[in-house]
């Protein structure tokens, strides 16, 4: 046994004040301690061992409260270095700093994958499960909202908006949408001007300012059926739970969620019913392609038509923030997107 195998101090047996001379031993992969003038062996577990600190007597406590103390601290750190198995991986691994680095990084991650991953996942699941009753009355409290705020009655004749509407009908029964029952509402757009919205419940509204700018049916027929993709893939819905639980997640990692729920929430509410995310639009992109091949239409007309809103509110759409510009992708990575889209279906129709 050599001598770094053995340390000479005082045992405290229930960590009080009162001690006895022993010797602390490692014998294989356990720890006794042998006390002064007996060759009785006390088994230990090692619970942790005290930083060294000048010349102060070295502390090693064992489960159940008792603690051996050893005032040559170069043999206290020689006994530790020889047998470092005695730290449980954990103990060994929190005193690195390397650990500490891991260990954050990993939070981070799991942290940015529930946000990433997690959140879309629950709130998918979220709109899955909404009632029907509840969407509606989101639909008819928004639109009553906007209203308010933004809208004024239709100017387009009773015949326009049947001939529309005719063409929403078609294009929703192409889509196979039931649930919600969609339905296509006209306004004057007012300070929104030329736009396209989709509620929750399946209301589409369109303004007066986009049926303008249409140089044909084509055009208009494109964005409802893009719209109607919003709706079937329940974008704002999985948008506002996921804006529900962002708020969460910065209360949990705040520590305060009352404040910032509020706010996220006031203003998710708002924004995302608005707005969606560009892997919604590429989706709802996608949906009007397909729509609009079946109905015998043609599908990239609609890009044409958004490509006249951005002339017409002259604005860059990716410095904007009004409503359908600033969460829609640049119109040239959108044109060549639906032109894949549009390849890889005509190329899988052949
Ligand atoms: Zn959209």
């Amino acid at each position: 046994m050599s001598s770094s195998d053995i340390l000479t101090g005082r045992y405290y047996r229930d960590g009080g004040s009162e001690y006895l001379e022993a010797e602390l031993h490692h014998i294989g992969e356990a720890l006794y301690i042998v006390l002064a003038g007996s060759r009785q062996k006390i088994h230990v577990q090692l619970e942790s061992l005290a930083d060294r600190l000048g010349n102060v007597p070295r502390k090693i406590y064992f489960t159940g409260d008792s603690v051996f103390e050893c005032s040559d601290n170069d043999a206290v750190d020689a006994f530790f270095k020889q047998n470092d198995h005695f730290f449980s991986r954990l103990t060994r691994l929190e005193g690195s700093l390397k650990f500490v680095v891991i260990a954050t990084v990993a939070t981070i991650i799991c942290l940015f994958g529930l946000y990433r991953y997690g959140l879309p996942a629950a709130a998918s699941w979220a709109a899955s499960v909404t009632p029907a009753g509840v969407v509606e009355a989101m639909d008819s409290s928004t639109r009553k909202t906007v209203d308010k705020l933004l809208f004024s009655e239709t100017k387009l004749s009773k015949a326009r908006q049947d001939e529309l509407t005719a063409i929403f009908d078609e294009l929703v029964q192409i889509s196979g949408q039931t649930n919600p029952p969609m339905t296509l509402n006209f306004r004057d757009g007012g300070k929104l001007g030329a736009n396209a919205i989709a509620l929750p419940g399946g209301t589409i509204i369109l303004t007066d300012q986009l049926e303008a700018l249409a140089d044909n049916d084509d055009e208009l027929a494109g964005v409802l059926a893009h719209e109607i993709g919003h709706v079937e893939g329940k974008h704002s819905l999985r948008q506002l739970y996921r804006a529900f639980g962002m708020a969460f997640m910065i209360g949990v990692i705040g520590g305060d969620s009352g404040q910032i729920v509020e706010d996220v929430v006031a203003q998710a509410a708002l924004l995302d019913t608005f707005s969606y995310s560009r892997a919604f639009e590429t989706e709802s992109d996608i949906h009007s392609v397909e729509v609009m091949i079946k109905a015998g239409r043609d599908p990239m007309a609609f890009v044409d038509l958004l490509d006249k809103i951005l002339k017409a509110h002259n604005i860059d759409p990716e410095n904007s923030d009004t409503g359908w510009l600033s969460s829609h992708p640049g119109n040239k990575d959108r044109r060549a997107s639906v032109q894949a889209q549009i390849d890889k279906i005509k190329a899988d129709q052949q």
